[in-house]
């Protein structure tokens, strides 16, 4: 990373295939990105608890010792909200389930069309550009209060009676988009496409979970939900001001 002019967009690749890492290198540095290859995930954190820092992480979920998912899930513990990407091997739904559940913001199954990894990562780069500017503000106005909650969108926070839950990209994005749609039922398709831009044949499973962990921050009885429902057969419907 030294000598990387200002203003270049720094990727973290995490991968232990050696010609796969060199592919990757190849290829984001040819779009102008300074790339930065680690072969495991103690290395990736190492980094990343030194202070390096990455405007996207690509890692595979296979590595020798720790896994991609306890990478991202150690980076989230950590305070670390940087757009992560995560390579699945077989992309099954399990595998989906548990990299977003450990705080992923988008993946790619092996193996992957690079043009297509090269979009996603503008993807996110976008996102985390539009967090960088809302940080940077340091405004409140993009914020959404309902009940005794606030969500911050631009810190990625939501306040409940005094804690503070720091939230992923992601289940800001989540947020955002059920907000905008409150008292609306949406379907687990459109959130898929709307959210995380994934038109293929996802599987719709993966927003269950984020629901999981939004209601453990929301509501009081995560078990009887009063602001996330869950409409049968339809997707979730949320409502800012329950009984209003
Ligand atoms: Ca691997």
């Amino acid at each position: 990373m030294i000598g990387s002019p200002a203003g270049t967009i720094r990727v973290l690749v995490v991968e232990d295939e050696q010609h796969l890492a060199d592919g990757l290198r190849f290829n984001l540095e040819a779009e102008g990105y300074a790339v930065q290859v680690v072969e495991t995930g103690e290395a990736a954190l190492q980094l990343l608890q030194s202070g390096s820092e990455f405007d996207v992480v690509v890692l595979d979920v296979m590595l020798p010792g720790i896994d991609g998912f306890a990478v991202i899930a150690a980076m989230r513990q950590a305070g670390q909200f940087v757009p992560a990407l995560m390579l699945t091997a077989r992309g099954q739904a399990e595998d989906v389930l548990r990299g977003f559940a450990a705080g992923a913001d988008d993946y790619l199954t092996k193996p992957f069309d690079l043009a297509i990894l090269l979009a996603r990562i503008k993807g996110l780069l976008r996102r985390g550009e539009w967090v960088r500017k809302a940080r940077n503000a340091a405004s409140n106005e993009d914020s959404f209060t309902f009940g005794d909650k606030t969500v911050h969108f631009g810190q990625l926070e939501l306040h409940v009676r005094g804690q503070i839950f720091p939230l992923t990209l992601m289940e800001a994005n989540l947020l955002r988009y059920l907000v905008r749609h409150d008292g609306k039922t949406v379907s687990r398709k459109a959130m898929l496409e709307d959210v995380w831009g994934l038109h293929e044949d996802t599987d719709t499973r993966a927003i269950d979970n984020f629901m999981v962990r939004l209601r453990r921050y929301i509501e009081e009885d995560p078990k009887n939900p009063k602001h996330l429902l869950t409409v049968r057969a339809l997707g979730y419907r949320f409502i800012a001001n329950p009984g209003t």
